[in-house]
C-alpha cells in the first residue's frame, strides 16, 4: 500500500478509545493494541511510532503509513513574570488560536481553548471581538494538552522542576477562546480522552467546561460527559445579563440554573461554579450581591468572582478591590461559597477574557520553512 500523504493520516489525537480500537482492527492488529498504543501517546508522551518498541514492526509501520500523532505548531511562546506562560497555536494559514498554563503550589491548570474566535458577542470579552473563524477539531483539542505536557517536561527536566509551583497539567479547564458547547460534537470526544484512564487520566473533577450558558447542550452534556461545568453568569437578573450576555435573550437566566441541577443530579456532581465578572458599576453592588445570593442559595452552588481584565477599545473598568470584596462578604453572609479569582498572567495578556486581545494587524512569520500569517500584538 502507498503512503498516504501527510494531510489524509489520522490523527490520533482525535480518536477516543472506541474509535482507536476500530482503527488499530481496520489496520489488521488486535483492537487490545489500542491500549497499548495509548500508552505511549498518552502516558509517555511519544508521538513517533518507530520509538514504540513492544508494537510489532509490520503494525508500526503501517501507523506510520496512515496515521500521526500532531498537535497544534507553536507560533509563539509568552512568560508572564508570574510563572504563566501563553502559548499562541497554528490553526490555519492566518488563523491562530491560545492556550495558557497556569503554575500553582499545588496544581497546574491548562486553560485550552474549543474553537478559533467565538460566535456569541459577550462585551466585555476580547475573543468576542475578533469575530469567529472555525471549531477546533477533538485533535486540536486533545492536542493542546499534549503539546503542554511535552513542552513543560522538555522545559523543566524531570530531574530540576522547581519546588513550589508545579509544572506539569494537573488540572484542564475549557476556558480559553470559543464556547465549548458550541463545538459539543469535538468536545465531547476531546473531553473522554482527558478523562479516561488510558488516555491522560484526569480525575472528571480536574476538568472543567465552562460555557456561557447554552441550554439545550447543557442537557445534552448530562448524558455524554461527566465533568466539572462551570457557567458564565455575571448578572443577577436578565434584564442586565441580556446586555452582558446576549445569549441569555434565548436562554433566560432560570432556564440555565434549571439546565444545571439538572446537570448535577444526572452527573452526581458536587456543584456548580458561577463565574462572575466584577464590572465598576455595571453588576458589582451589594444589592446585586444580594439577587446572586437569592437565586443560588440552597443550591450546590460556588460563585467565582474574576476582576475585569481591561482590553483596548472596553467601555468597563474592574471593580476596585473593596468592591469586590463586599460582593464576596455579601454572598458569604448569606450562604453562599465564593472566592475572588487570581488574576494571572495579565503582563503577556493571559488573563481570562483576554486571549487574542489587541488583534490590529497581521503579519508573516516564519515557522520552520512555512512563512504563515498571524495576528500579531501592536
Ligand atoms: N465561552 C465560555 C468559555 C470562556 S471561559 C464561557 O463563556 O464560559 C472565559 C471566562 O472568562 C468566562 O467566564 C468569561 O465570561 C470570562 N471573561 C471574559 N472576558 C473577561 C474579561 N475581560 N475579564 C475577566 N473575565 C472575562
Amino acid at each position: 500500500m502507498d503512503a498516504a500523504p501527510a494531510t489524509e493520516r489520522v490523527n490520533l489525537l482525535g480518536l477516543p478509545r472506541p474509535g482507536l480500537e476500530q482503527f488499530v482492527a481496520q489496520l489488521g492488529s488486535k483492537p487490545f493494541r489500542a491500549r497499548q498504543l495509548m500508552g505511549w501517546i498518552y502516558k509517555r508522551g511519544v508521538g513517533d511510532f518507530t520509538a514504540m518498541t513492544d508494537l510489532a514492526r509490520s503494525f508500526r509501520d503501517r501507523l506510520g503509513e496512515q496515521a500521526e500523532v500532531r498537535p497544534p505548531q507553536i507560533v509563539r511562546v509568552q512568560r508572564s513574570t508570574d510563572g504563566t506562560t501563553k502559548w499562541l497555536l497554528q490553526a490555519d494559514a492566518s488563523q491562530a488560536f491560545e492556550m495558557v498554563f497556569i503554575p500553582e503550589p499545588d496544581r497546574g491548570t491548562l486553560c485550552i481553548s474549543s474553537q478559533v474566535g467565538c460566535v456569541l458577542d459577550c462585551s466585555f470579552c476580547s475573543t468576542a471581538q475578533q469575530g469567529f473563524n472555525r471549531n477546533l477539531t477533538a485533535a486540536e483539542i486533545v492536542g493542546q494538552v499534549w503539546l503542554a505536557a511535552r513542552e513543560l517536561e522538555r522545559e523543566a527536566g524531570p530531574a530540576q522542576r522547581p519546588a513550589g509551583d508545579e509544572r506539569h497539567v494537573t488540572n484542564v479547564v475549557l476556558m480559553g477562546m470559543g464556547e465549548p458547547l458550541a463545538n459539543f460534537r469535538n468536545v465531547v470526544p476531546a473531553l473522554n480522552i482527558l478523562t479516561d484512564d488510558f488516555g491522560f487520566d484526569l480525575s472528571r473533577r480536574r476538568v472543567t467546561l465552562s460555557t456561557s450558558g447554552l441550554v439545550p447542550q447543557i442537557y445534552k452534556l448530562a448524558e455524554e460527559s461527566n465533568v466539572a461545568l462551570a457557567v458564565s453568569l455575571h448578572a443577577p437578573d436578565d434584564e442586565l445579563r441580556n446586555q452582558l450576555v446576549p445569549i441569555n435573550r434565548k436562554h433566560p437566566i432560570a432556564e440555565l440554573l434549571s439546565a444545571c441541577w439538572h446537570y448535577l443530579d444526572e452527573q452526581n456532581g458536587r456543584s456548580v461554579t458561577f463565574e462572575y465578572v466584577m464590572l465598576d458599576g455595571v453588576n458589582d453592588s451589594p444589592a446585586q450581591a444580594r439577587a446572586l445570593a437569592r437565586l443560588l442559595k440552597g443550591h450546590p452552588a460556588k460563585v467565582n468572582l474574576i476582576p475585569f481584565n481591561p482590553f483596548p477599545g472596553t467601555v468597563y473598568r474592574r471593580s476596585s478591590a473593596e468592591a469586590i470584596q463586599a460582593f464576596r462578604d455579601e454572598l458569604l453572609r448569606r450562604g453562599v461559597l465564593a472566592t475572588v479569582r487570581r488574576t494571572r498572567g495579565d503582563d503577556i495578556d493571559a488573563a481570562c477574557g483576554q486571549l487574542a486581545g489587541r488583534v490590529t494587524d497581521r503579519t508573516t512569520v516564519r515557522l520552520g520553512s512555512k512563512v504563515i500569517s498571524v495576528a500579531v500584538q501592536p
